[in-house]
């Protein structure tokens, strides 16, 4: 991070609370990062120690600046969900094994400074509008696919989040009425269908069903070693079975694609996340479901690319969240 720390810059802090890693940075007013830290969860250690963790993550941001904590005007988190905005908490975070934890409460009396809470998907998909690829974009979809699938929306210009804040789990959709059960309780849904835990969970299936398959000699026997990225090369190499469960997956993700493009007639739909490096296979499948069915003279505007920002994207976009609630642009 080679920009450079200016006086009479505001200064904004961004927080990425994510189930193995802490990423902070530290963002002058033209959004450019001036320094990041990241640290470890372990939530296993329970929720106080993460959040001294946190703090310690914003105070070693703040020691850079020679005002310290006193130059920096807001702090933004983005924190897996559901959350309870108002009252600033994170109402339920399996992967922290978090229940109603006052986040910005918290960080607010260690700190002194306001503290704006927003789901991690919205903060990436505000991250990716303001400085990543679908900058100069006013209607965009962000959707991250990784192990599960989340997504946020920028509507107008804005980050819309609903009527309580819970907008963007298109995850959750549903896809097929009897689908496969998802982690919400609900059958069907995208995440169950097409998220890279859901692509490693067919192609286990598969191999446990067909003797000799290749996907299980690529992992060397071992039904454990079976994953997304495994799958995703066995692709690569030509293995039919690996083919399909693919195609199969980014089929459904097509699908739920069109239907926001004939949602919204959005001009650009970024897709991010682990799953989304494999690349030319899903932007291919993605794109073909979506010109067969949305309408042509909505698909045709609507530019369907990868996300920019990588891993960065849930900080920057928190720390974006803080500097626009603070200038009243939210
Ligand atoms: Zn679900």
């Amino acid at each position: 991070m080679k920009n450079k720390i200016e006086h009479g810059k505001r200064h904004f802090i961004g927080v990425d609370l994510g189930g193995t890693k802490i990423a902070s940075v530290l963002v002058n007013e033209d959004n450019l990062p001036l320094a990041n830290v990241q640290m470890p969860t372990c939530p296993e250690e329970g929720q106080d120690a993460v959040m001294e963790r946190i703090i310690a993550s914003i105070s070693e941001l703040a020691s850079k600046l020679p005002g310290g904590i006193d130059d920096v005007e807001a702090i933004g988190i983005g924190s897996p969900g559901p959350l309870d905005k108002e009252l600033g908490m994170v109402v339920d975070a399996p992967n922290l094994k978090w229940k109603d934890v006052p986040v910005t409460s918290t960080i607010h009396v260690a700190t002194g400074l306001p503290v704006y809470l927003e789901n991690d998907a919205n903060v990436a998909a505000l991250a990716e509008n303001r400085m990543g690829v679908g900058r100069g974009t006013k209607n965009m979809v962000y959707i991250t696919v990784s192990t599960g699938i989340g997504s946020g929306l920028i509507l107008d210009g804005r980050l819309y989040s609903g009527t309580t804040g819970g907008a963007g789990e298109l995850g959750h959709v549903t896809v097929v009425p009897d689908g496969p059960m998802c982690g919400c309780g609900n059958r069907g849904c995208l995440e169950s269908l097409a998220s890279g835990t859901a692509i490693a969970k067919r192609a286990r299936e598969a191999a446990t069903r067909t003797a000799g398959s290749g996907i299980l000699s690529a992992a060397g026997g071992k039904i454990d070693n079976i994953d997304a990225v495994l799958v995703s090369s066995c692709a690569e190499a030509g293995d039919p079975t690996a083919t399909a469960i693919l195609r199969n997956a980014f089929e459904y993700l097509g699908i739920v694609v069109a239907n926001i493009v004939n949602l919204l007639n959005v001009e650009m739909v970024v897709i991010g996340g682990g799953v989304s490096q494999i690349g030319g296979m899903l932007f291919d499948t993605v794109r073909r479901v979506v010109d067969l069915r949305a309408f042509p003279f909505m698909a045709k505007d609507a530019k369907i690319v990868p996300a920019a920002l990588g891993v960065d994207a849930g900080m920057l976009g928190a720390a974006c969240y803080a500097m626009e609630k603070q200038s009243g642009e939210d």
